[in-house]
């Protein structure tokens, strides 16, 4: 069996020995684009190459990309522990041409090295392509030798990739592997796509057109290629597991919690566990690239993610905080091949601890609080915002972790009504601080402080640089 590790450094050889410069992954926080929150895809650290403002000395490169989707249009935090393929962190493997190879060799590529170097059966794949993209259709045929009934046009914007507004766009093709027919799901493009049982692992990008203001203006003179493949998904397959949690890292992880808790993971600790294991590299991978918690903007998706796992911790009935005690069994499996996590080990389980002591002062508390509060509800009900409010405001129960301990039991949060108390709070904040006398122009620091949070926040509600790969 091929190692997690051993599958990372094949990808990268492979892209190597064709022509591809190997490129270490950038740090999680974009250093090219104050809009977005975290690095969410392999592209991301290259924007300007392909939008002309930068350019390298190779046309092509090949890299594993640190990712994280906790916010914004990209936010799988609510899938982790439910569904078989979505973390909070991952790795996106990637090959990347800059006005060099197009199409043709894109999918030679990826078709290689599936079927030929890593020896995946033909059978149990399958592709989409834009539903305009006869030539991307032609191509799968022609050289994958793919009846027609297995390349499937998709006709909405989940096949067709775009920058943003303005910039390079064009169509994508994606890469899917049947799991079995014992798994619920379907294919792309089918009424039960959403299932487990048809998993897409690779996606393949072809930068073609250029966009202003949403339209399509003509033809990039130099067309690119861009493609993402998650390393764990990919583990998956040829670990011969279905689940992504099954891999050898996250095996190595959860076996980690389950002997540092005494509960094994299985029926409804099984959740649990799963959400410590992606928490703890999520959260890690964060403070090492520099990310702190604190009550706005990045630090405060970190203090979100950290806060969940830590209920979950709770829930196994750790009596005690258990996050950074797992950080050495992380560091085993990943240090090699990320080296500024051993770096930040000590940084990394200081953090940890000292966040979990001070969250599980209030956490019993606030979790007695919304079990009376919840008592006499039952499926289908709505906890009020301001019941969500108080637990956010007292006891520091972050909006999406209250949302997560009632999920179990089919009760939903009033959104809207937490919104409004939040607002009301600002309001009531400011005019306290009117009517305290203190100078008029002392408004203006309630003024930069809403603007710089409302930056802070259309960071990773912006959908710059997403619904790409
Ligand atoms: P899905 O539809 O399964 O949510 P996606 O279409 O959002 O995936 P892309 O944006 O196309 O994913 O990203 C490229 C690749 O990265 C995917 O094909 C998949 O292999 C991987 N990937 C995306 N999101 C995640 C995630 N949350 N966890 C693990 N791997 C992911
Ligand atoms: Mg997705
Ligand atoms: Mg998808
Ligand atoms: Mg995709």
């Amino acid at each position: 069996m091929q190692t997690t590790n051993e599958i990372r450094r094949s990808f990268l050889d492979y892209f190597a020995s064709n022509g591809h410069e190997a490129v270490q992954s950038a740090p999680l926080v974009p250093y090219n684009d104050p809009t977005l929150m975290f690095v969410n895809a392999g592209m991301v650290p290259f924007k300007n190459v392909f939008t002309g403002l930068e350019t390298r000395a190779t046309p092509r490169a090949t890299s594993s990309q640190k990712c994280v989707r906790a916010g914004g249009k990209h936010n799988d935090l609510d899938n982790v522990g439910y569904t078989a393929r979505h973390h909070t962190f991952f790795e996106m493997l990637g090959n990347f041409s800059f006005g060099d190879y197009f199409k043709e060799q894109a999918i030679t590529h990826a078709w290689t090295l599936l079927t030929k170097e890593w020896a995946l059966p033909v059978e149990k794949l399958l592709v989409t392509v834009y539903h305009t993209d006869d030539e991307a259709f032609d191509l799968w045929k022609k050289i994958a030798g793919l009846p027609e009934s297995k390349i499937i046009r998709i006709p909405t914007k989940d096949n067709f990739w775009a920058m943003g507004d303005d910039g390079p766009c064009g169509p994508c093709s994606e890469i899917f592997y049947d799991h079995g027919d014992h798994i619920w799901g379907g294919p792309p493009g089918s009424p039960e796509e959403d299932g487990d049982r048809f998993i897409e692992i690779w996606n393949l990008v072809f930068m073609q057109f250029e966009q202003a203001a949403g339209e399509i203006v003509g033809n990039l003179p130099k067309p690119s290629i861009d493609t993402g493949m998650g390393l764990e998904r990919i583990s998956a397959v040829m670990q011969g597991v279905h689940d992504n949690y099954d891999i050898d890292t996250f095996k190595a992880l959860i076996a980690a919690s389950e002997h540092l808790t005494g509960v094994a993971a299985e029926g409804e600790s099984r959740a649990s566990h799963r959400v410590i294991a992606d928490h703890l590299r999520s959260t890690s991978f964060l403070l090492a690239d520099g990310v702190l918690p604190s009550n706005e903007g990045r630090g405060y998706v970190l203090r979100r993610i950290m806060r969940r796992a830590m209920r979950h911790a709770h829930l196994l009935g750790a009596k005690d905080p258990l996050m950074h005690r797992l950080v050495p069994a992380l560091v085993a499996e990943m240090g090699q091949a990320y080296p500024e996590l051993g770096r930040a080990q000590p940084l990394i389980e200081e953090t940890l601890e000292r966040e979990e002591v001070q969250f599980r002062r209030t956490l019993s508390n606030g979790l007695k609080l919304l079990d009376e509060a919840t008592a006499e509800m039952g499926e289908g009900a709505r906890l009020p915002g301001e019941t969500a409010f108080k637990l956010y405001d007292t006891y520091g129960f972050p909006y999406d972790l209250t949302e997560d301990a009632l999920r179990s039991r089919g009760i939903s949060v009033d959104k809207d009504g937490f919104d409004a108390a939040m607002a009301q709070q600002k309001a009531a904040a400011r005019a306290a601080w009117k009517g305290s006398g203190q100078a008029a122009d002392n408004e203006v620091w309630f003024d930069i402080a809403e603007r710089e949070g409302a930056t802070e926040f259309t960071g990773y509600t912006s959908t710059s640089g997403e619904g790409r790969v």
